[in-house]
C-alpha cells in the first residue's frame, strides 16, 4: 500500500509579484511530488510568501509566521521564503525558533527534515534556483499576473525594493510568450517594479516593452500593464497599450511638486503629468487611470499638498491610492531632515482619499447606461478594461454569463467602486 502523497500548502502576502512566485513556488512542490491542501493544519510542509516592502507589512508577515506555527501539526515543516526572508533572514532564523527553513531569494523549499542555511546578497548573477523562469501551471481563473522582470535600477528616496530584490532582471520576450501560453488565461496583467524599462538590462540598447505587447496582443484577448513609471509613458508604449484594446494606465506618480519629486529622487511633476494624461485621453477618450501618492514624505509642505489637491481633482484619476510614508533603513529619505508629524500625515491623508472617493464614484456614475465589454471572472462577476483585478472596483453580472467569456452587457448602476450591468 503507497503511502500517501506528502501535502503542502502556501499563504501569500504582498504584492501580485509574490502571487506569481507562490504559483511557480508551487510548480517545484508539485515536482517534487507534494499536493496542495487548502488547510494549513492538514499540510505537512506550510509557506508563507512574505512582504517586506514597509513596517506595516513586515509586521503582518511575523503575525501570519506566528499564526501558522500555531495552526500547523506538530510534525509539520514551517518554511518562510520571500522578501521578508531575503532582507531579515538571519534575524528571522535566529529570533524566531518555530521556523525549520528561512529560504531567501534563489534558495529552493527543502520539503524534507534539514535546515538549509541563509544566504544573502543580491546580484544579477541568475540565482540557481531561479523562480523567475520556472513554469506555472494553467491558470485557475481566467486572468493571470505574469512577472516579466526581478529587481529595479531606480533609486527611489523612499524605496527599499532595489536593496533586497537587486538590480532589474528581466527576461526574454520568448520567455514571457511561453509562460502566456502555459497560463491559457484570456487576461494577462503584466507585473515587475518598474514594468516600462523591460529589457533595458539586456543590453540591447533599448527597452523591449512596446515590442512585447503588441506580440501579446495578438496571443491573448487582454493585455494590462501594472507599475509604469511616467517617465518611460512615450507616445510608442501609448499606442501599444491603445491599440492592444485595453486602454488602462497604472501610472506610478507617487506625488506632483516638482521639488518634493526631487527629494523623492524621482522624474516629474504635475503639470507634465497632466499634459501626458491628456495626450491619452486625446487619443483614446476611453482610457482609465490608477496611480499611487505617498503623503508625508520628509520635507513635505503644506504648499506640495496643495499642489496635490488640486492635482488629483484636475486629472479626475479612475483609482488613486494614497500611502503614509514609511522610513525604510538604508534608504536616502532616511537622511532627510523635515519629518511630518504623523497627526498632519493622517489629516493631509484623509483628504486626500475623501475628494478621490468621490471622483471615482463619479466617473462610475458616468457609466450608467451604457453598453460595456466584461470579462466574466466568476459567477456573478467580471471586470471592463477599466478595472485591474484585486485591486479596482468590480462588475455585478448576471449569473447566467459563462466563467470566461468576453460579453457586452449595460451598466444599470453603481455603488462607489462597483457597478451592476445586465
Ligand atoms: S521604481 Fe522606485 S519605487 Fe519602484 S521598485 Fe524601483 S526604486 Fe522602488
Amino acid at each position: 500500500m503507497s503511502e500517501p502523497a506528502r501535502t503542502y500548502a502556501i499563504v501569500t502576502l504582498g504584492c501580485p509579484k509574490n502571487q506569481v512566485d507562490s504559483d511557480k513556488l508551487e510548480g517545484t512542490l508539485s515536482a517534487d511530488g507534494l499536493v496542495p491542501t487548502g488547510n494549513v493544519e492538514d499540510a505537512d510542509v506550510v509557506v508563507v510568501n512574505t512582504c517586506a516592502f514597509i513596517d506595516e507589512a513586515r509586521r503582518e508577515s511575523v503575525d501570519t509566521i506566528l499564526d501558522l506555527a500555531d495552526r500547523r501539526r506538530a510534525d509539520a515543516r514551517l518554511v518562510v521564503t520571500g522578501c521578508l526572508a531575503e532582507r531579515h533572514g538571519d534575524e528571522l532564523a535566529a529570533e524566531l525558533s518555530e521556523i525549520d527553513q528561512v529560504a531567501p531569494f534563489g534558495v529552493r523549499i527543502d520539503t524534507g527534515h534539514s535546515s538549509v542555511p541563509v544566504n544573502l546578497g543580491p546580484t544579477r548573477r541568475v540565482p540557481d534556483f531561479d523562480l523567475l523562469n520556472l513554469s506555472r501551471p494553467a491558470s485557475a481563473r481566467p486572468w493571470a499576473y505574469v512577472k516579466i522582470a526581478e529587481g529595479c535600477d531606480r533609486a527611489c528616496g523612499f524605496c527599499a525594493i532595489p536593496s533586497f530584490r537587486g538590480p532589474q532582471r528581466s527576461r526574454t520576450i520568448d520567455q514571457v510568450l511561453v509562460e502566456t501560453e502555459q497560463l491559457d488565461a484570456r487576461e494577462i496583467v503584466l507585473v515587475a517594479q518598474d514594468l516600462a524599462s523591460f529589457g533595458r538590462d539586456q543590453g540591447v540598447g533599448e527597452r523591449s516593452i512596446v515590442p512585447l505587447v503588441r506580440q501579446l496582443t495578438g496571443l491573448v484577448d487582454r493585455v494590462r500593464l501594472l507599475y509604469l513609471y511616467p517617465s518611460d509613458l512615450g507616445d510608442d508604449l501609448i499606442d501599444a497599450i491603445c491599440s492592444s484594446g485595453l486602454p488602462y494606465f497604472d501610472l506610478s506618480l507617487q506625488h506632483v511638486s516638482a521639488p518634493l519629486m526631487r527629494r523623492m529622487r524621482r522624474w516629474g511633476d504635475g503639470t507634465r503629468f497632466l499634459d501626458r494624461i491628456e495626450t491619452i485621453r486625446a487619443r483614446e477618450p476611453e482610457a482609465a487611470f490608477r496611480s499611487n501618492f505617498i503623503v508625508g514624505y520628509p520635507g513635505e509642505t503644506e504648499a506640495d499638498h496643495d499642489l496635490l489637491l488640486e492635482f488629483v481633482e484636475a486629472a479626475q484619476l479612475d483609482w488613486c491610492g494614497f500611502f503614509a510614508y514609511s522610513p525604510e533603513d538604508g534608504t536616502y529619505a532616511m537622511s532627510l531632515s523635515g519629518e511630518v508629524e504623523a497627526g498632519l500625515r493622517d489629516e493631509r491623508l484623509s483628504e486626500l482619499r475623501e475628494i478621490q472617493d468621490s471622483i471615482t464614484a463619479g466617473r462610475r456614475d458616468l457609466l450608467i447606461g451604457r453598453e460595456v465589454e466584461v470579462l466574466v471572472d466568476e459567477v456573478g462577476v467580471g471586470r471592463t478594461h477599466r478595472e485591474a483585478p484585486e485591486i479596482d472596483g468590480i462588475v455585478s453580472l448576471p449569473h447566467d454569463l459563462e466563467v470566461g467569456s468576453i460579453c457586452s452587457v449595460t451598466v444599470t448602476g453603481a455603488m462607489g467602486p462597483d457597478l451592476e450591468a445586465s
